[in-house]
């Protein structure tokens, strides 16, 4: 319990000695919200394979299967709400320690929370496009209607990155420039595992960027790339990391 507090304290040091900082966060984040990531047990995606659902080749040949997935996904997503994971880092953004959040996940809830510098590095599901006559519309203009279906006839798809789709490119190219300037990088509840986004941390890292690791469990960046990691639910720690930031701040 000793080890954790110094490694929070450390954490909290580095948070409020280095500009600008950054937060990568995945799927992990929003667990506590009941949005599963792709590991936990009798999840969304021990039911939908990833590989075969969540490619953009599966959509083409086949988007009526495909939202199966993404009806599901969106009655966990229309239904989560931020928890204190979202909500810390928040805070840390209005307290002026946080410059900005790349989000893996599409899921809103940072924003929710209240944050205001998101990128989406893979897109939103709130807003639905046509991949044929390039029409855009608001999820909730569909009232539910599942398959959502273009003024042209075609099956709409939301507005997340599907495996062989590229990342959007103002998302991508912030996101770089980013990580090139951070004087620290928080990466929050991803495995950091899927490409692109997974090249975030060694980018910081080779820029000069302190790398603070907060997962329930080691990732493959821990031995090779985090210099703080702290293991625990992210609610947990970055509760941690604020209250020792508040306390640093008011004895300053
Ligand atoms: P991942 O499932 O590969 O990894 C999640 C990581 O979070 C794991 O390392 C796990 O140990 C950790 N974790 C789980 N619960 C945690 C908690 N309470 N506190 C701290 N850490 C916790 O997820 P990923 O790396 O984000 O990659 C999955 C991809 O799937 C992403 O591209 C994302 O877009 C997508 N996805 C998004 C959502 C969402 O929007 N909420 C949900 C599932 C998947």
């Amino acid at each position: 319990m000793k080890a954790r507090v110094k490694l929070i304290e450390k954490c909290a040091d580095v948070i409020m000695n280095s500009r600008p900082v950054l937060a990568l966060t995945g799927a992990g984040i929003s667990v506590e919200s009941g949005i599963p990531d792709f590991r936990g047990k009798n999840g969304l995606w021990s039911i939908y394979d990833p590989a075969e659902y969540a490619t953009i080749d599966a959509f083409r040949s086949n988007p009526e299967k495909v939202w199966k997935m993404f009806k599901d996904m969106d009655d966990l997503v229309f239904r989560a709400k931020p928890n204190m994971a979202h909500k810390c880092l928040a805070q840390l953004e209005k307290m002026g320690f946080l410059h900005y959040i790349i989000t893996q996940n599409i899921d809103n809830l940072h924003q929710a929370g209240g944050s205001e510098k998101v990128i989406e590095y893979h897109g939103n599901s709130t807003t639905l496009s046509c991949l044929y006559c390039k029409n855009r519309y608001i999820r909730d203009e569909f009232d539910g209607q599942t398959p959502p279906v273009c003024v042209c006839g075609k099956i709409l798809k939301p507005d997340v990155v599907l495996f062989g789709e590229a990342i959007p490119q103002e998302a991508l190219e912030l996101s770089i420039r980013l990580s090139v300037m951070a004087g620290a990088l928080l990466v929050v509840g991803t495995s950091a595992s899927v490409s692109p986004a997974n090249y975030i941390p060694a980018t910081a890292k080779q820029n000069g960027a302190k790398i603070i690791e907060i997962n329930l469990e080691r990732t493959h960046l821990t031995d090779s790339l985090t210099d703080i990691f702290i293991e625990g639910d992210a609610g947990d720690v970055m509760s941690g990391v604020v209250e020792a930031i508040k306390k640093r701040s008011s004895s300053n």
